[in-house]
């Protein structure tokens, strides 16, 4: 039975991964830092279903003893480094936490894997925010990069330690560029999911209004589910590499709202409303991938839509506000 070991494994990304590797017949070891609220922090796994599944372990990205522990104890074949501060708006107010976690955390991983366990296959959450303010319309491995926040800053650094470790110690050691990909489980945070709840609160009449940033900045969105799917091919090929996973369909955060109102038969002009204090430091105005390499080396697709993907979580949001309202 393969073993494989995920950080950030209470994260949106963590428990789709956690639960594909389930079907797969694979033995998940799933980090999970040490944390007062404990008793709630497995809810997505839960949420899938999946919570006794996973054999949860204690562990802190940054301590790197934690960290080498447990691929001693573990053993793992496979290790997905998943964890991260990974909101953008979060860095600027948190810069050196930031990188301290998604940045010097990845490396701690890095050395984990190269002090005890270097013939464990290694996957990066790299991230199209590195591409930042964009050197090329359409992205791919080889467009330099330019970061615009903390956090993309600190996601360069593990980016490039990610290829340093491959190519100084031979780590079969990859990076998945990843654009933004959600689902009912992204955190709240984030503006397709802040917007779907807005939708559901205010379709059940429990609120009035939506407060949003920078309506005109533009996104690659595709589906968790599919993307963990790019982050295991990566470590099934006989050689490490760099892949950018992206649906190749930019859309405006405005015409995002539009379908999610949509589809509550909601019309978002109605609803939204901009508050100046959401408007961040400096913005990455558009983002556009370009997935050819893993559609040729991997033989990777999207298969959901960015209006299947929005359907399904406004339908979601719907459910968890009407099953707390009838638990009153
Ligand atoms: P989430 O924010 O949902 O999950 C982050 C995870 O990291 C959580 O499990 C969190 O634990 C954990 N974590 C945070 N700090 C530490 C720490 N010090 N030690 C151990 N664990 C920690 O992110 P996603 O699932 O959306 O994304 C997964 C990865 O992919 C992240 O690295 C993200 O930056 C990256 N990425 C995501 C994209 C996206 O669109 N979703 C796009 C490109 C890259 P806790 O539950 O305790 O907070
Ligand atoms: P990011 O691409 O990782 O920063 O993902 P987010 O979902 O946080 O933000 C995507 C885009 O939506 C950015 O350009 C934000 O400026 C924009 N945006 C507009 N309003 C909001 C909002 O209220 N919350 C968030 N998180 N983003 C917003």
């Amino acid at each position: 039975m393969p073993r494989a070991l995920i950080t950030g494994v209470t994260g949106q990304d963590g428990a789709y991964l956690a639960q594909l590797l389930l079907e797969k017949g694979y033995e998940v070891i799933g980090v999970m830092r040490r944390s007062a609220s404990s008793d709630i922090i497995g809810e997505r796994l839960r949420w899938l279903g999946i919570l006794n599944e996973v054999a949860l372990v204690e562990g802190n990205l940054v301590d790197l003893s934690s960290l080498i522990r447990l691929m001693q104890e573990h053993r793992p074949d496979e290790v997905y480094n998943l964890a991260a501060q990974s909101f953008v708006a979060t860095s600027w107010r948190q810069p050196l936490l930031t990188g301290t976690v998604t940045g010097l955390g990845a490396a701690n991983v890095l050395e984990a894997v190269r002090i005890a366990r270097p013939e464990a296959r290694f996957y990066q959450a790299s991230s199209s925010e590195m591409f930042g303010k964009i050197q090329e319309p359409q992205q791919t491995e080889r467009t330099p990069f330019y970061p615009r926040s903390p956090y993309a800053i600190a996601k360069l650094y593990a980016h490039w330690m990610t290829v340093n470790y491959r190519e100084s110690f031979g780590l079969h050691a990859s990076s998945g560029i990843l654009f933004n990909h959600e689902s009912p489980l992204r955190g709240i945070e984030f503006v397709t999911r802040k917007v779907t709840d807005g939708v559901a609160r205010i379709k059940l009449g429990l609120a009035k209004e939506l407060q949003l940033g920078n309506l005109d900045a533009k996104r690659d969105w595709g589906h968790a589910r599919d993307y963990v799917r790019a982050m295991w091919l990566m470590l099934q090929q006989e050689h490490p590499g760099d892949y950018v996973v992206a649906s190749g369909r930019s859309v405006s955060i405005r015409e995002m709202v539009h379908m999610a109102f949509a589809h509550a038969g909601l019309n978002a002009d109605d609803y939204i409303r901009v508050d100046p204090k959401l408007i961040r430091p400096a913005e990455v105005d558009v983002l556009l991938g370009d997935a050819s390499k893993a559609r040729q080396k991997l033989g990777w697709e999207p298969t959901i839509s960015l209006e299947e993907m929005m359907a399904e979580m406004v339908d979601a949001d719907l459910a968890r506000h009407r099953a707390k309202m009838s638990a009153g």
